[in-house]
């Protein structure tokens, strides 16, 4: 075996290769082994990697310079055919001792090549570009490692969806609120549902909704795409409803569908169905219809149900306020409005210039009757009398109960005479209404007009003594403010003092007949 005397620079060289290559060795797993779970800590190992790959290539560059060294010694001696030989073995060993470097070296600079490539990757990644994927190349580690990044990007993007399609729904559900909150009246809620369902879906969608009576429901809103045409008729009979939860149907077609998706005449199809509730009370339902076996998707459900929540929130909140004004505008009794409305009406018209007549009614010897026939009767003549009214008056005059049995009716654009013959109309229409198992009963009224005194409480003032006149005259009249100048017409009564008097019908069979009563001519009235 040849010995090669080697200078202490080759010797340095072949000392270094072995422990650089280790360091190159065991600095790359560091890399590899960290990437799929923790891609910063594989990154922050990378200039370890490289700076092992370095020492490797230095060392290269080194023998690389030796063998040129060597080569040139070896020109320069040209001595014998053993030094020829020497020179060609240490040729040799160096330039194997080279290949491997060289080797080393290009595999090294490939990984690192494609690790910071890996890297970079990463990086475009955590900076928001979620398309980005990394080359995965050979199947060695780096291809693996380049895979579990990639499906590690996937899982994230598929979140990040998710994140944005919940941001979408809320941003969705926060219009719908901003939306809503502007609707004062229902019909206001009912177009914002219109405009929200072009958001939910293409598809044919509808609002059903019950009125306040629970008992039937009616398509409210209709989508731009049409009518699903759901012929439920009340909110029990709606699945979606009974059970309080959405309902997607598949197909009409199968055996647990809705039984009224079947036989549309759009055919066969699918559906979701949102109950619309308000504070546990069924108020109807939202229907949507599609292609059969192709359902609305998640994100579209999720929106009707948003829909179908907000739009019963604010419908309920709407409904419920306008039965609590109709509450407190309302006698609850009679269901005319009650005197803080009527007053209220008044001084509008009154505020506004208009003309009126005003009548102040009382029902005779309603004592009695509540006493003989009971409180329940009682009550019903005050609804009996308030439908006699309030048919016999025209579309914009004021009925009012203004307490216990006395009534007050406004006649806007009218005077005093031509209130009467109203009024008279209506004792007329009262002595032909019956009650089942209650005798009739009658009332007095007294008039007054706004042309005969400035305010509106001395116009009352003038009713109110009017109506007493009438009592005193006998009740079942009629009696105009003003004096002697009152109508006649037909059975009217004139007041010669303070108020003009007009009476009338009398059946015999009326209650005020079977209670002890002033004779009418007594009072001083005159009798037509
Ligand atoms: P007059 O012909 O002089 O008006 O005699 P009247 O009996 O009608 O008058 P009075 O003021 O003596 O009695 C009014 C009665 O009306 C007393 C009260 O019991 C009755 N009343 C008032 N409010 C109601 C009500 O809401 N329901 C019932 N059933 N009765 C009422
Ligand atoms: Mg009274
Ligand atoms: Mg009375």
């Amino acid at each position: 075996m040849l010995a090669i005397d080697l200078d202490p620079a080759e010797r340095a060289i072949l000392a270094d290769a072995r422990p650089r290559f280790e360091a190159y060795v065991a600095s790359a797993p560091a890399v590899t082994d960290l990437a799929p779970v923790d891609i910063d800590a594989a990154t922050a190992a990378l200039p370890a990697f490289e700076r092992s790959f370095l020492a490797v290539r230095d060392l290269n560059d080194a023998a690389i310079a030796a063998l040129e060294r060597r080569q040139a010694m070896a020109r320069s001696t040209e001595s014998s055919i053993q030094d020829a030989a020497i020179r060609n073995q240490v040729i040799g060993a160096i330039a194997i001792c080279f290949g491997l470097l060289l080797l080393t070296l290009l595999l090294g600079r490939a990984i690192v090549r494609r690790l910071q490539s890996l890297a970079d990757v990463a990086h475009r990644v955590v900076a928001g570009d979620l398309a980005a994927r990394a080359q995965v190349g050979a199947g060695d580690e780096v291809g693996r490692l380049a895979t579990a990044f990639n499906e590690m990007a996937d899982s994230l993007t598929a979140f990040v969806d998710q994140l944005e399609a919940e941001a979408q729904r809320d941003g969705f559900g926060t219009r719908l609120l901003d939306a809503l909150e502007m609707a004062d009246e229902e019909e206001a809620a009912h177009a914002v549902v219109e405009r929200a369902m072009a958001e939910v879906a293409d598809g044919p969608m509808e609002l059903l909704l019950s009125d306040s009576s629970q008992a039937s429901l009616a398509a409210v809103v209709v989508s731009s795409a049409g009518a699903p045409g759901c012929p439920v008729k009340s909110p029990f009979s709606c699945v979606a409803v009974r059970r309080g939860v959405p309902v997607v149907f598949e197909t009409s077609e199968a055996l647990n569908a809705c039984p009224a998706l079947r036989d549309r005449p759009q055919g066969a199809c699918s559906a979701a169905c949102v109950p619309v509730t308000f504070m546990g009370r069924a108020l109807g339902v939202l229907h949507a219809t599609g292609p059969e076996h192709e359902p609305l998707g998640d994100d579209q459900l999720d929106r009707l149900t948003t829909l179908a929540t907000q739009a019963g929130a604010r419908i309920g909140t709407v409904r419920a306020f306008q039965k609590t004004q109709l509450q407190a505008a309302t006698d609850a009794l009679t269901g005319l409005m009650n005197r803080r409305t009527l007053e209220n009406r008044l001084r509008e018209m009154s505020a506004g210039g208009r003309s009126f007549a005003l009548a102040m009614c009382d029902l005779d010897h309603f004592k009695k009757l509540n006493d003989t026939y009971g409180h329940e009767m009682g009550d019903r003549a005050l609804r009996l009398f308030a439908r006699v009214v309030s048919g016999a008056v025209r579309d914009g005059d004021l009925v009012a109960r203004h307490g216990g049995e006395e009534f007050v009716i406004v006649l806007p654009e009218a005077n005093r005479h031509f209130a009467a013959t109203i009024l008279d109309r209506i004792r007329t229409q009262l002595a032909a209404a019956h009650l089942d198992g209650q005798p009739p009963f009658t009332a007095s009224f007294g008039v007054a007009d706004s042309g005969q005194a400035d305010t509106i409480d001395a116009v009352t003032r003038l009713a109110d003594t009017a109506l007493y006149q009438a009592k005193e005259a006998g009740r079942d009249r009629v009696a105009i403010a003003g004096g002697s100048t009152s109508v006649s017409a037909g059975e009217h009564v004139i007041a010669e003092a303070v108020a003009g008097v007009t009476g009338g019908v009398r059946a015999a069979t009326r209650f005020a007949d079977a209670v002890d009563e002033p004779d009418p001519g007594a009072t001083g009235t005159e009798i037509r």
